[in-house]
């Protein structure tokens, strides 16, 4: 059985489809046992169907838009760590 750490770092080979087949089961194993993170793979899955313009429409506008600025935001509020303190303020 997967932890939630492991199957985090295995999710991404597992949505790419390019991780072996026995640990791909050890993945849906965990994905089906455990709440939070099928709510993670099930989103990411999404996104990922988007990306590729499989299933265009399957989020709407606003959502996407949404998804974008949180993004954006976190991206911002990362770089807020490492980026100087302002200056002149
Ligand atoms: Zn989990």
């Amino acid at each position: 059985m997967l932890t939630c750490k492991q199957f985090l770092q295995e999710l991404s080979d597992f949505l790419d489809e390019s991780v072996d087949p026995a640990l791909r089961a050890e993945v849906e194993r965990h994905v089906n046992q455990c709440p939070n993170c099928w709510v993670v793979c099930d989103t990411a899955r999404k996104t990922l169907k988007v990306f590729k313009g499989m299933d265009a429409h399957a989020v709407p506008e606003h959502v996407q838009r949404k998804l974008l600025s949180a993004l954006e935001k976190a991206i911002a509020d990362k770089k807020g760590v490492d980026a100087s303190p302002p200056v002149g303020h």
